[in-house]
């Protein structure tokens, strides 16, 4: 299977070299040539399948240039009982017999990055020896938080990778930030910026763009490469949890095999939402994908009138994983919705380069609606949302989710759409605890209070254990100490790489 691009103007790829070049030269997304289909009868056997064996299944049907082996080394190494802390990898939680949650959040860094993050390198380091390439790749983050640890995590260590990780010194959580300097491995870096998101995903831009810069680290064997979910390699993975939860809800009788379901999801670069929208179009009984906003309603916007319009400044809320105006992935949506017309995306592309804002035509807005439905949530109903959930059903949910229920009871109200419905939930509560404690906890119990003294005050009061990759985290040892201005992210990345 090859991989062409969203914008037509790129030479078609395999899979291997799609992974490792991330963006097309022409500056689309790769998508494979054709949707791989899963047949009715399939759809029966895939029932039966644990998470690594759907997992297979699923690759293999795109990444046609790995063997079967090298897939099963992938998935075995990425999904193991080490590295996630629920034997299902990505368990549903049942509400009640309508409304399911999704948790994909039991790998190492309590967020959905790990669900893609687990797996990227190893197709990443393969991608490496298959096209040839004799270097070393070296993968540039800049972060808002929950891409950078998962990122670390899951490159740490693995053969022929370096990642350098950009943060925003202020711009994240007290917890997020220890999880990046504690971070361990021969080939990790993190380094500190002195500014905000803007100002990191700036300057890692620039590195990119550099050619200068490029041809000096050819020089001595280094290929950059990013990890953000414009790469196929961070899609694909996405695709398989759509079946699992379908697999569990069948196992527990909630549906009958063939029964349609609804997913809600909480939405930022539209990454986790599109392989929702793959899974369907492969096969998968998928009735709406509700596309759950936060107070950056871009998204929601568009999916009700059709215009995209990112002359907005952007909020900082409590759902800061979903604070973005340009959801990246929405490319692809729009080239499988008219009918892969890379002349369309490619005028709305440029469009929104230079004025920012794009409109699409009726007939692909009508195949919008026909898939999604989308709303939003504001922090404050964020908040009362965690402690409704909380008070009502005694299950604990991070701000993302907070913002993915709200929406579907206004899905609800307004629909009255009695499919069964499941809920992706992408971070633990534990993990954006000072929100959670606020939502949750009296005002005496959570004034003045630190993010780790939070954790062990929400562990106590709901009786569930602090996860792993949280546990001890300030009193583990700070690794890391390099900081520079955004200018100087360049200059960083020379000196770490002695180039
Ligand atoms: C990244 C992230 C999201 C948004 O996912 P997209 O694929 O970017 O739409 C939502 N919630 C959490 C906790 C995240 O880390």
């Amino acid at each position: 299977m090859h991989y062409i691009s969203t914008r037509g103007q790129a030479q078609p790829v395999k899979s291997a070299q799609a992974i490792k070049k991330g963006l097309a030269p022409d500056g689309g997304l790769y998508v494979p040539e054709s949707l791989a289909k899963v047949p009715g009868g399939r759809l029966q056997q895939l029932a039966g399948c644990d998470y690594r064996q759907l997992a297979q299944e699923i690759l293999a049907a795109y990444l046609t240039d790995y063997s079967e082996d090298e897939i099963k080394t992938c998935v075995m190494n990425a999904y193991s009982s080490e590295k996630f802390d629920h034997p299902s990898i990505a368990p549903v939680h049942s509400i009640n017999n309508q409304l399911h949650v999704l948790e994909l959040w039991h790998g190492p860094t309590c967020a959905f990055k790990d669900m893609a993050l687990q797996i990227l390198p190893h197709f990443m380091s393969l991608a490496a020896k298959k096209t040839g390439e004799e270097g070393e790749i070296v993968i540039l983050v800049a972060t808002s938080g929950d891409t950078g640890k998962a990122a670390l995590e899951g490159f740490k260590d693995v053969e022929g990778t370096r990642v350098i990780v950009f943060f925003p010194e202020d711009g994240v959580s007290q917890v997020q930030k220890l999880q990046m300097l504690t971070q361990e491995g021969r080939n990790v870096n993190v380094v500190a910026v002195q500014g905000n998101f803007d100002d990191a995903q700036g300057g890692v831009k620039q590195v990119f763009s550099d050619n200068e810069f490029n041809r000096r680290a050819a020089e001595k064997n280094f290929r950059l490469s990013s990890a953000n979910s414009i790469n196929w390699g961070r899609l694909v993975p996405q695709i398989i949890y759509y079946f699992a939860a379908y697999n569990q809800l069948v196992s527990r009788d909630v549906i009958s095999l063939g029964d349609k379901i609804n997913f809600v999801v909480p939405t930022g670069n539209f990454g986790n939402i599109l392989a929702g929208f793959y899974a369907r179009e492969m096969g998968l009984p998928v009735n709406k994908l509700i596309c759950a906003s936060n107070s950056n309603n871009v998204l929601t916007e568009f999916i009700r009138t059709g215009e995209y319009d990112r002359n907005r400044n952007l909020l900082k809320t409590i759902s800061p994983s979903m604070d973005i105006l340009i959801s990246s992935n929405l490319e692809r949506l729009l080239f499988e919705l008219t009918g892969r017309s890379d002349e369309k995306v490619r005028g709305w592309m440029n469009q929104l380069n230079e004025d920012g804002w794009y409109k699409i035509d009726p007939q692909t807005m009508e195949r919008v609606q026909h898939y999604f439905w989308s709303d939003y949530a504001d922090d404050n109903q964020t908040l009362e949302t965690i402690k409704d959930v909380w008070d009502k059903h005694h299950y604990l949910i991070d701000t993302h989710t907070a913002v993915a229920f709200k929406v579907y009871e206004s899905y609800l109200r307004q629909t009255r759409d009695s499919t069964k419905t499941v809920i992706a939930s992408t971070a633990s509560p534990f993990k954006f605890n000072a929100s959670v404690a606020r939502a949750v906890l009296d005002r005496d119990n959570v004034q003045g209070k630190s993010e780790f003294e939070l954790l062990g005050i929400l562990a106590g009061y709901t009786g569930w254990p602090i996860p792993e990759g949280l546990r001890n985290l300030d009193k583990k040892k700070v690794l890391h100490h390099k900081k520079t201005s955004a200018g100087g992210i360049g200059r960083s990345v020379s000196e770490i790489l002695g180039i």
